[in-house]
């Protein structure tokens, strides 16, 4: 029995050098080796006779060798090994290319399994390069289901074979025990030892089944326990309890009923911050659910109760945007409203600083510039940060460290699955709104080919008669890699657009490559309605409010995720007119236009989300920025999110009785909840 610590290089069949490959692997102790599963498996327990052989069959047969095997060079660099093996009633042929010592290992009048595929003519089978060994031994490569490892330079699947098969033996019984029995038993999982055995060397399908589904437990219980554990180490206790707050007047002064979802997140934030720790919340809302009087309403109450909040928007022109409706709704309440951003005059910006120091702002909104060292609050207790995405982690922890730790409300609008915002908000507790005002007008999606083109320009030129704006969006040019031209091409067509296709209309462009200022004035513009139509790649996506736009184009739609195209189809239909989104089909294939025509027949942002997950993984909720998942072993965060439900009920139950896991038979789960803390540091949003 050996220490699970052992480094690999000790392993008989390793050594030194291997041990370095095996490091560029992520594998360096006896631990690492034997949980790093297969990727695949080669079943190869079908074995037949020479006479049954069809041209293409990848099976097993067994013969004897004939005759010794002959070896010719046909030139420097190769040479060919050939011998002849026969069984009852047949004859084939097994050919090596470049594997000289084939000659001494067949023996005549041995009798071989030779796995391969199957060549030749028909009446003379061949096989070339298959994989063999003796009939008489213990079946290790061939009459069985095989396992495929990742490889890198210096291994090969037999090594690693051989080494996953050297580190079980030497663990014994000593096996990571991460799974405590009772929730073993309870889930009805297979026992560790043969779930270890089993996913490497899996008996049969049956056997390799149960041992799949209790290491997916375990990982997901795993990583289930470390979230839990995040969210409970957070103890710090509150300076700023917010109890017995009056909604009523804001309630009354609200222009709409509250929705369901509006009411039920209201409810979370209120009891958040009446609690003894800091809020922690995000809110996910599919756009136009109405965050904005959500946040409002956690502002509302923070202030009733003496204190300020602050309210940061990922851009200057969003920030606007929101001071002004803010203000219209709480200034007739008594409360003092305040602008901050980058753009305000020298003067303006020491005012506004002023006005937060002495606490006479009571909720300010701003961008990044809230987060500058000149700002100082008087006693501010709660912070709001809109879309929640833009805001890396470490933007999150220096504004917490603003206050004397506030209480921190995020708001998404990126729908992702429920599951999967468990994991990768990790330490928030989350509030899901799925249900959109009363009323509110569907946005008529539309799947065509490059036929319509034509048809689409006359659309847009209607639209525009009848005074409505346009987005065109083309894919990112930033993200491809030969960005010099992608971008050429997005001006060029933005060009060719007013040119020759709009001359009479605005056309303006708006790219990844400009400055941020370039970039807002180009946005300002259009929100001012100084343009009729903005061609642009994905920069708008984010919460830009036009109500007046009522056409959304998207030029190779096939390039896109599914929750990226919902969030641009939200840029349209944000005010009275009905509005529209024309995707062109682009040259994706039958499997796209199938996710594109889904697309069309869905506004849901969180069942898309669903399928988006199923079909592509969980990479493209956030584009090209950090996923915030970690990576895992053998779950899938596509595939086994009802295992999660579990894993995590699970996990509530052992952190309830062992919140520090410090009992004994924890002591596995809480070193491995440790090295996952250590390993995602930064990870986890
Ligand atoms: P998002 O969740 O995308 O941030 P907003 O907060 O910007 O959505 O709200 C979108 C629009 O819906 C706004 O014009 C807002 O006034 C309106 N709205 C919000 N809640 C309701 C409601 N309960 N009933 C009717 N309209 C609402
Ligand atoms: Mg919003």
């Amino acid at each position: 029995m050996e220490n699970l610590d052992l480094k690999v290089q000790y392993i008989k069949g390793v050594g030194e050098q291997r041990a370095r490959a095996y490091e560029k692997l992520g594998i360096e102790t006896l631990r690492d080796l034997v949980m790093d599963f297969p990727r695949a498996y080669d079943d190869r327990r079908e074995v037949k006779a020479i006479s049954d052989l069809v041209f293409g069959d990848v099976c097993c047969v067994s013969a004897t060798v004939a005759a010794p095997a002959t070896l010719s060079r046909i030139r420097k660099g190769l040479d060919i090994t050939r011998a002849a093996v026969v069984d009852s009633a047949g004859r084939m042929t097994v050919t090596f290319f470049n594997q000289p010592y084939v000659r001494n290992a067949l023996i005549p009048g041995e009798s071989y399994i030779f796995y391969g595929r199957v060549g030749g003519r028909i009446g003379a089978p061949e096989m070339t390069n298959p994989v063999f060994e003796k009939e008489s031994g213990v079946p290790g490569t061939t009459r069985r289901i095989v396992p495929i490892y990742r490889l890198t330079a210096g291994l090969s699947q037999k090594m690693r074979q051989n080494a996953a098969r050297t580190g079980l033996a030497l663990c014994g019984e000593e096996l990571p025990e991460r799974l405590p029995v009772g929730i073993r038993e309870r889930y009805k999982l297979a026992q560790t030892r043969f779930s270890y055995e089993n996913i490497h060397f899996p008996k049969d399908m049956e056997s390799l089944e149960l041992a799949r589904r209790r290491l997916i437990f375990e990982e997901l219980f795993v990583l289930s326990c470390t979230l839990s554990f995040m969210r409970t180490r957070q103890l710090k206790k509150s300076p700023f309890t917010i109890r017995g707050i009056s909604m009523d007047e804001y309630y009354l002064a609200l222009p709409y009923e509250l929705t369901g979802a509006q009411k039920r997140a209201i409810d979370d934030i209120l009891a958040d911050m009446a609690g003894e720790r800091p809020m922690s919340r995000l809110i996910q809302g599919d756009v136009g659910s109405g965050k904005t009087a959500v946040a409002a309403a956690a502002a509302f109450a923070a202030i009733r109760a003496g204190y300020q909040a602050a309210f940061m928007a990922p851009t200057e022109i969003l920030a606007e945007q929101h001071f002004r409706s803010l203000s219209e709704l709480l200034t007739p309440l008594g409360i003092r409203v305040g602008l901050l951003t980058g753009g305000l005059g020298v003067k303006a910006k020491r005012e506004a600083q002023e006005a937060l120091r002495s606490g006479e702002t009571q909720l300010v909104i701003g961008t990044h510039a809230l987060l500058s060292e000149k700002v100082e609050f008087d006693r501010l207790a709660l912070i709001i940060a809109d879309e929640q995405h833009r805001f890396g982690v470490q933007q999150r922890a220096a504004l917490s460290d603003k206050g004397d730790t506030p209480h921190v409300l995020v708001m998404s609008a990126t729908p992702i699955p429920r599951t999967l915002a468990l994991i990768v908000y990790g330490d928030l507790d989350v509030s899901v709104m799925d249900e959109l005002p009363p009323g509110r007008q569907t946005i008529d999606t539309f799947l065509v080919s490059e036929r319509l083109r034509e048809r689409v320009y006359n659309f847009i030129r209607r639209l525009v008669g009848e005074g409505r704006q346009v987005f065109i969006v083309c894919p990112a040019v930033e993200e491809s890699e030969d960005s010099s031209d992608g971008l050429k091409s997005v001006k060029e067509y933005a060009k060719h657009l007013q040119e020759k296709v709009f001359p009479d209309l605005r056309v303006a462009l708006v790219h990844g490559k400009l400055r941020p200022k370039e970039k807002n004035d180009a946005m300002a513009a259009f929100a001012a309605g100084e343009v009729d139509i903005l061609v642009a790649t994905t920069v708008i996506e984010v919460g830009v409010d036009v109500p007046n736009a009522a056409l959304m184009v998207v030029e190779n739609a096939d390039r896109f995720g599914l929750s990226q195209l919902h969030q641009l189809r939200g840029r349209v239909g944000r005010g009275a007119h009905k509005s529209y989104c024309v995707l062109f089909e682009g040259a994706g294939g039958q499997a796209a236009l199938e996710r594109l025509r889904a697309f069309c027949g869905t506004n849901d942002g969180f069942k898309i989300a669903e399928e988006d997950l199923r079909i592509r993984g969980p990479g493209d909720f956030f584009g090209s920025r950090q996923s915030g998942l970690p990576d895992l072993q053998i779950a899938s965060f596509a595939t086994d999110m009802d295992v999660l439900r579990n894993a995590q009920s699970a996990a509530r139950e052992l952190l309830a009785q062992d919140p520090e896991l410090r009992l004994p038979e924890n002591a596995c789960l809480r070193e491995s909840v440790g090295m996952i803390l250590e390993k995602n540091r930064g990870t986890f949003n």
